[in-house]
């Protein structure tokens, strides 16, 4: 591909640098932080106010009251757990569509254990109260309330999401299978509401407290249900997406351009992500992320498909005018967390796209930025031509290696004897350790690079890295 081929967008006229605004999102990181915690201290105090344990003289009454506490705290971070996937721009600006994603799974396994004890303390306590066996008092309190049995469906929904969650249960999924599971969390949620109002001693009859989780409820059902499935729909509807080109960037790589009604009005930046979702009978259920290969214009925004699986490979051959959904933009591997002026950028495989996309739109002069892309094979490395072209153009130093890797623990190809990674890796960016480094590849891989540059003693501070995490 030659030069004039290639359009590429104007990078801004400067960039703000140094550390300021790296320190400005950790303390809205920490505000964040402080009110999730102050909804569980709430929680916890207002049970305690409301004579939550003065009441304990036996023990049905010690595991009534474990039952209250733990029903309290599970649902608080139930919704904090909801929120964390839900997309939410404001999140997102602040950690990043991977981070509150790892952190959503976290919290997985502790909400549910404290929902199980919830669970098996008050079938206990009923259990003693009515002199039945354990067994027999399911049947008896499924049957005295819909709102009881509903709250069963719920923790069954509840377990069968954590299981399918589990690495080892998770690998044996395919992603569409995982999704779907998934979307039980949310009848698990709403199946254990009702028993909440009309059960729960804690909610039910006590203004403070319903104003508590009505709001909390509100909060997190209005931002999953705007930010996550209305919002989409409506853009999509305005800017009626469509697919407007399609060209091969490698054997097995396609670049998909989409344009429609306003482009101009997206918010994109390179090294963001879309949810696509290809709006035809046999895809528009299955949205995938992919990031912006190309930095956003005003006539389209274009990404590039590596074929990894059944969608992918559906994808190579779109056709155009093939209608699409776009979710997002999100993603924090973006300029704005650049603090220094020199940058490194670092990929390998389907990584290269929003590696493409900064090294179009950074502010940089000529030798600012040196880009290491790792191929297996250069004749068929995707985008490898376009950031020829790009290097040329804005002067930045383009290192492509080649080859498999060194050795198993390496993350770059076997040709230097035995120099560790981290002293070869200064060798190719001289400049390294006094740059911000972003790097897009495999989740192994990614991790030996960062080794790499934690060895050469940089700071968490100048290390950008998206995972690519679902
Ligand atoms: C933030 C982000 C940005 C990405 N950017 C790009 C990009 O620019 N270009 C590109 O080619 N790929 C990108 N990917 C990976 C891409 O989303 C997956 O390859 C794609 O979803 C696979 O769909 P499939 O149906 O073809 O694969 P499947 O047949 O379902 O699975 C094939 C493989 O892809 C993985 N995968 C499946 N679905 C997802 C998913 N939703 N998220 C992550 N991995 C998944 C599976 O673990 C499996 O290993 C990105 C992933 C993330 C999370």
């Amino acid at each position: 591909m030659n030069t004039q081929d290639i359009r590429l967008a104007k990078p801004a006229a400067k960039i703000r640098l140094g550390i300021g605004k790296y320190n400005r999102v950790k303390r809205a990181q920490d505000v964040v932080e402080m009110v999730g915690f102050a909804t569980v201290i709430f929680v916890i105090a207002s049970f305690l106010i409301d004579g939550g344990l003065a009441n304990i003289t036996d023990i049905p009454s010690a595991l009534g009251a474990f039952s209250r506490l733990t029903a309290l705290v599970a649902t608080d971070l139930l919704l904090i757990q909801m929120i964390l996937v839900a997309r939410v721009p404001w999140l997102d600006r602040l950690y990043g569509h991977d981070r509150t994603t790892i952190a959503h799974k976290k919290l997985g396994k502790p909400v549910l254990y404290i929902i199980i004890a919830h669970f098996l303390a008050s079938l206990i306590q009923y259990a003693m109260q009515d002199g039945k066996n354990i067994f027999a008092e399911i049947f008896v309190m499924a049957n005295l309330t819909t709102d009881l049995l509903l709250s069963f469906v719920a923790l069954a929904a509840m377990i069968i999401v954590v299981i399918t969650s589990i690495k080892i249960a998770r690998a044996k999924l395919s992603y569409e299978a995982w999704y779907l599971v998934h979307l039980l969390s949310y009848v698990a949620v709403l199946a254990a509401v009702p028993h909440e109002f009309s059960v729960g001693q804690d909610v039910a009859g006590k203004p403070l407290q319903s104003a508590f989780w009505i709001a909390l409820y509100v909060f997190v059902g209005g931002n999953l249900v705007w930010f996550r499935f209305l919002q989409p729909i409506v853009k999509m509807l305005q800017h009626r997406f469509t697919v407007t080109k399609i060209h091969a960037s490698s054997s097995d790589t396609a670049s998909i351009y989409i344009g429609g009604k306003n482009m101009h009005d997206l918010t994109a930046k390179a090294g963001q992500f879309y949810l696509l979702r290809i709006m035809t009978a046999k895809q528009w259920w299955r949205p995938h992320p992919f990031s912006l290969s190309a930095a956003p214009n005003e006539d389209y925004v274009r990404f590039t498909v590596g074929d990894r699986g059944d969608d992918t490979a559906l994808m190579q051959n779109l056709k155009v005018g093939t209608k699409v959904m776009l979710e997002g933009p999100y993603g924090v591997f973006t300029e704005d967390r650049r603090t220094k002026e020199k940058v490194t950028l670092i990929c390998a495989g389907i990584g290269v796209p929003p590696i493409r996309a900064l090294a179009e739109s950074m502010v940089a002069k000529p030798g600012d930025i040196t880009i290491i892309y790792r191929t297996r094979d250069n004749d068929d490395a995707a985008l490898l031509h376009e950031l020829d072209a790009i290097s040329r153009v804005r002067g930045h130093e383009l290192r492509v290696l080649e080859g498999p890797r060194a050795n198993p623990k390496s993350w770059l190809p076997s040709g230097h004897g035995n120099i560790p990674d981290f002293q070869r890796l200064r060798l190719i960016a001289p400049n390294v350790t006094e740059s911000d480094v972003f790097i897009c590849g495999p989740v192994a891989w990614t991790r030996t690079v960062e080794k790499s540059l934690h060895q050469l003693g940089m700071s968490p501070k100048q290390i950008h890295a998206e995972e690519f995490a679902w």
